[in-house]
């Protein structure tokens, strides 16, 4: 059987390329994002009732993995190159290119007639379409005696992040417009976004990432230290 699927909508995210996104939603409280929907899911009617659930599962199209060759193993992040079964891990690569992903709902907005729902705590890519919009259900969802696996525990924090002054002061200016700027760039960084090769390579001291419209440089002082050495506007990046 073969069924055809269309997106309903399309996600704004703070995450403006695939390095720097956590590696689940939750993680970075302070990743904030958008969500517009496309005719006929665009009318308020179809989010009647929606507003009384603080989360929702937004299902998605994994859309920057779908040129990759599908493998039956991944490596996941926290394996340190160790490969899993596909269908044990929640990698990107996978049947179908299919992703789901618990958010936190912050606002449902109505804007000339359309709807757009803020969310937070996301892990997505600008661009990323969107399959389906549930509520997240406490009572059936969070089963606080399952167990995890290989991915039981929240990833280790592995670094400590300071700001240089000159990244504080930019920090500070950007804050009018991004207030939780400091804390994003805290959260992603705490967790080393960088994969295991990179974390490999000694002389590759210097990163960054795109976060809305500005570059975030980083430099690694020690294996768990990081500072962040400037926030600039970067014009590529699109807002
Ligand atoms: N929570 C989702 C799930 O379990 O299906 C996604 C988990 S997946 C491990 C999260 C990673 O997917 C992010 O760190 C990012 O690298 C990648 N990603 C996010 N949006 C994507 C997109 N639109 N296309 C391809 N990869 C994406």
């Amino acid at each position: 059987m073969t069924h055809h699927i269309e997106p309903i909508g399309t996600v704004h995210s703070c995450f403006k390329e695939l390095f720097g996104i956590p590696r689940q939603p939750g993680l970075v409280a302070a990743a904030r994002g958008w969500i517009e929907f496309y005719p006929p899911y665009d009318r308020i009617e179809a989010f009647s009732g929606l507003a009384g659930f603080s989360h929702i599962w937004v299902t998605f199209l994994f859309h920057r993995s779908l040129d990759n060759e599908m493998s039956l193993t991944v490596r996941p992040p926290r394996k340190a190159g160790k490969r899993m079964g596909v269908f044990a891990t929640r990698a990107p690569n996978r049947p179908n290119q299919l992703g789901q992903s618990v958010v936190e709902l912050e606002q449902i907005e109505e804007r000339d007639g359309k709807v757009v729902l803020h969310i937070k705590g996301l892990d997505l890519l600008e661009g990323t379409p969107v399959i389906d919009i549930k509520p997240y259900v406490p009572y059936v969802d969070a089963i606080p005696d399952a167990h995890g696996g290989f991915a039981h525990e929240r990833p280790e924090q592995r670094l400590q992040v300071s700001f240089s002054d000159k990244a504080s002061q930019q920090v500070d200016i950007f804050g009018a417009k991004y207030p939780e700027l400091r804390q994003l760039i805290n959260d992603i960084l705490q967790y080393d976004p960088r994969p295991v090769y990179l974390r490999k390579l000694a002389n590759k001291k210097r990163f960054g990432f795109l976060l809305y419209e500005l570059d975030v440089r980083i430099e690694l002082i020690d294996a768990q230290h990081a500072s962040v050495i400037e926030v600039v506007r970067c014009d590529n990046a699109a807002e």
